[in-house]
């Protein structure tokens, strides 16, 4: 057994599949002065027990991009490491028993095309084709992924760490890591053998994840649910039929009643996600036992009755099987169901990869992500939906996270709806006119814990989580969204937006250090200005405003769920010994958006200010005697103002100027509002239009680089860009959608070939037009240019809008 060396670069605390995938990664990128430590032996946490599923179907991108990498990375490792195992690559087949599925999978089917996956979608008739064995009532159609399969999950782990073994990395079992401290700058990891200094550690403790997080003073947003699947005796028919086929049965799953069933050898493996689950260790009454290593929880059969029937139904043949064994045992759920890879949020050269739901499928990819991490300081991918730092200190609370765990695992298989807001552990964060804006009718919608309004119903109308179950343009809400924005338009809206992210950086020096920053040119006094922070690939990390109080003083405003990601960013680049502070102040302040050609005539009615002052300037005010910051802008592209304020000063502002608003028909609108609003101008939204994935010039945002600095983050690169060319180009789309309008990452297509993709889209009440937002190939991206939009698996006319926006081109509404 390896000794424990009394140096590392990295140490890895876990060795299930997901840590020692990261290991391997480290070895790969020739980072091989690393060690794992495993408390126990490999595999013993949550991998040995796993089904070993492998899907690459996935509604996202990233998360996508991630489990293909590991299916391309399996079929390849045993021969690589030589270390054979069983990978078997059967397909599956997905079950759809309602049109939105099949929408769901046509959109998905497109996106694995994109990343150079073939992916069917069947009519029931053509299901049996892959699997004979099936009855097809009340299906609508299937999806076939021939990528899929399974893996055994002890073999994967092992063939990894052979692989970073032979490249000169250590792994150290039966180690538990104790604790940990800092000292001179470096990490100092305590065990049961002794003590391993080290640069990085890296949390991949899986289930154990939140008691390592602790060592670190890091609370870790998870919680445990426990997992069953059934294993049945040999099936003859089965056997005979593989004996005859040559092959295994592609892996079922029938998703909308929320199971798969795999052939494991000549019998079958039933795996359900109940939605009577149960969460473990989630209180104080019941806490994790010291060791649960090679442990199971009990067999609890009743919760898996309903399921089993179904399955039986569905496959007959199931029902000549007894049952041999029942697996049910310890998986980690983060409130969104994603794990979480990357920096870990407030402690230096610290990572996590941890919480993984389905850490065998996304062990691969996880591992090339986390050694990215650690190695480059970035991804190739954009990883915002495994960032750590996507949930901010609420997220942690225990009852949210187990509320957020049993609702996600019950719906682990749910099509996520653009209207839909999931109801479990809500009203963490509210305004304090909540209850106010919840009498006008607000339906609310969680951004980053805090509650704002996504529309405001009507008398009658229909507010059930039913109506919205569609990615159909319709329902109550349309004609609701449609008001708010003509409200906007016409007279003025106004939308109170408690969270958004707000930093104070003051200091000698601060303006000189944010100019080697941001792209762009720092505001003066008074002013403020859209921001863009780049990296050093050029590549668009964030989006600010910029508002500048002082020569060095500034408030820097960002959208509620950047708060932490964009706090570390500008703390990680302060240089030392700097007289420049940096504060999150963000619970401080709120703000509310008055905008609309009226907005001028209603705050002049309620406050002293100059409301003369030009577009993009702001100033000190009072409204029923609360000081403000007036901030002459609008996101929805029309006259107006935005009115931050001190949160206790909230409900007063907002009386006041709701009272002087209603003569001028005043109306309150929503975030689904402000989308739309947004889209008519182009105006870009975070981790969508603008992310990783593109650089600054390839968003169209060169208007904000200022090349004549002397320098800036991303510079070389951005020049080095402008002088090839960019390969892509952002551009707005006008879509011909009846019913339906794009969303994020539909392909765009020309005489027959993928051309692009789309970053967002949404339907424009001014200019009653679909638009989407998205990059295209450059020498497409000019203004006329006709291409298609797959969206849902139909294709639509689309054309190129000339530069800038489609509504107020000009910006004299804006400027008004
Ligand atoms: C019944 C069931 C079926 C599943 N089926 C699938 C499937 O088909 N496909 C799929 O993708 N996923 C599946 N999963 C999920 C999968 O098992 C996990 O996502 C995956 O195993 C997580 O791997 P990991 O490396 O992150 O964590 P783990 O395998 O839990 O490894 C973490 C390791 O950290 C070690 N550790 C903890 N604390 C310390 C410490 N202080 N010091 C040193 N070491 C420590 C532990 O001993 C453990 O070995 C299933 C889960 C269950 C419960």
């Amino acid at each position: 057994m390896a000794e424990l060396p009394s140096t590392a670069r990295v140490v890895i605390i876990g060795g299930g599949a997901v840590g020692v995938s990261s290991l391997y990664h480290l070895s790969r990128a020739g980072w091989t002065d690393c060690v794992l430590l495993e408390r126990n032996e490999l595999t013993s946490g949550s991998t040995w027990h796993a089904a070993g599923n492998v899907p690459t179907f996935s509604a996202s991108w990233s998360v996508m991009n991630m489990q293909r990498y590991s299916a391309e990375l399996y079929r390849g490792l045993g021969a690589a490491v030589d270390y054979p195992m069983n990978y078997h690559v059967t397909g599956s087949v997905r079950l759809a028993h309602t049109s939105e599925r099949m929408q769901e999978f046509e959109r998905v089917r497109g996106m694995g095309r994109y990343q150079g996956m073939a992916i069917d979608v069947l009519p029931p008739d053509d299901i049996r084709r892959h699997y004979p064995f099936i009855e097809l009532h009340d299906l609508k159609g299937a999806l076939y992924d021939p990528n899929d399969g399974d893996i055994d999950p002890a073999q994967l782990t092992q063939a990894l760490a052979k692989g970073a073994r032979d490249m000169g990395a250590a792994i150290v079992r039966f180690c538990p890591v104790t604790g940990v401290r800092r000292e001179g700058g470096e990490w100092v990891v305590e065990t049961a053998k002794g003590e391993i200094r080290c640069e990085y550690v890296v949390n991949a403790a899986g289930y154990r994840a939140a008691e390592v997080g602790r060592m670190f003073g890091r609370t870790v947003p998870m919680m445990v649910m426990s997992h069953q699947y059934i294993l049945f005796d040999e099936i003859p028919e089965l056997a005979a039929w593989t004996t005859e086929s040559g092959h295994k049965l592609p892996l079922l799953r029938d998703v909308d009643v929320s199971y798969y069933l795999r052939q494991e050898k000549n019998g079958m493996n039933l795996g359900p996600y109940e939605r009577n689950c149960r969460a473990h260790w989630a209180s104080p009454d019941d806490p994790m036992p010291e060791d649960f290593s090679f442990q199971l929880f009990p067999d609890d059969l009743e919760r898996l009755e309903h399921y089993l029937e179904d399955a039986v139904r569905r496959v007959p043949l199931l029902g000549t099987a007894g049952l041999s064994k029942v697996i049910n045992g310890p998986i980690p759920y983060a409130p969104d169901g994603n794990p979480l890879i990357g920096p870990m949020p407030g402690v230096p050269n610290a990572f996590e990869a941890c919480v993984f739901t389905f850490g065998i499928a996304q062990a691969g990819g996880a591992g090339k992500v986390l050694a990215e991490w650690v190695t480059e300081g970035a991804t190739e991918w954009d990883m915002w939906s495994c960032d750590p730092r996507r949930f901010t200190a609420f997220a942690a609370e225990p009852d949210y996270c187990v509320a957020k765990g049993l609702e996600v695992y019950g719906h682990e298989y749910a099509i996520h709806f653009p209207r839909h807001s999931w109801p479990a552990g809500r009203n963490r964060k509210l305004s304090p006119i909540h209850d106010r804006i919840a009498a006008m009718g607000g339906q609310f919608g969680a951004y980053n814990g805090w509650e704002r309004a996504n529309w405001f119903a009507g008398p009658g109308d229909d507010v059930s989580e039913d109506s919205t179950q569609t990615f159909r343009r319709d329902g109550a809400w349309l004609k609701r969204i449609r008001e708010e924005c003509h409200a906007v338009r016409d007279a003025a809206g106004i939308l109170d937006l408690p969270g958004f992210s707000r930093f104070r950086v003051e200091g000698n020096g601060a303006r000189q250090w944010l100019s080697t920053l941001i792209t762009g040119a720092v505001p003066r006094p008074g002013r403020i200005g859209l921001a863009y922070f780049a990296d050093d690939k050029g590549r668009i990390v964030t989006e600010m405003s910029v508002m500048a109080l002082g020569e060095d003083f500034f408030f820097l405003i960002t959208a509620a769920v950047a708060e932490w990601h964009d706090f570390e960013w500008l703390t990680k680049h302060l240089p030392e010994d700097t007289e420049i502070a940096i504060k999150n102040v963000t619970d401080a302040f709120s703000c509310q958006i008055l905008t609309g050609p009226k907005s001028r005539e209603i705050l002049a009615a309620v406050s002293d200010a100059d409301l003369t002052l030009p577009w993009l300037s702001h100033q000190s005010c009072q409204i029923a005697g609360k000081w403000l910051q007036l901030v002459r802008v609008s996101f929805a592209g029309e006259l107006g103002w935005e009115l931050h304020s001190h949160v206790g000063d909230t409900a007063d502002i907002f009386a006041a100027v709701w009272s002087a608003g209603e003569p001028h028909g005043l109306k309150p609108f929503g975030m689904f509002a402000l989308d739309s609003l947004r889209l008519e101008k182009g105006y870009r939204a975070w981790k969508g239009d603008l992310s990783t994935d593109y650089t600054v010039l390839q968003g169209g945002l060169e208007r904000f680089v200022k090349w004549d600095k002397p320098a800036f983050k991303g510079k070389a690169a951005l020049e080095n860009e402008r002088q090839q060319g960019s390969a892509k180009r952002f551009v707005t789309l006008v879509v011909d959608s009846p019913d339906y309008d794009a969303p994020y990452m539909s392909t765009l297509w020309k005489d027959g070939a993928v051309v692009g993709e789309t970053t967002s889209g949404g339907f424009g009440h001014r200019i009653d037009r679909s638009i989407a937002l998205g990059m295209l190939r450059s020498e497409l991206a000019v203004p006329g240019t006709g291409v298609e939009v797959e969206i849902f698996g139909e294709r639509y006319p689309a054309v190129v809008q000339p530069d800038g926006p489609i509504w107020d081109p000009s910006n004299e509404r804006l400027r008004g």
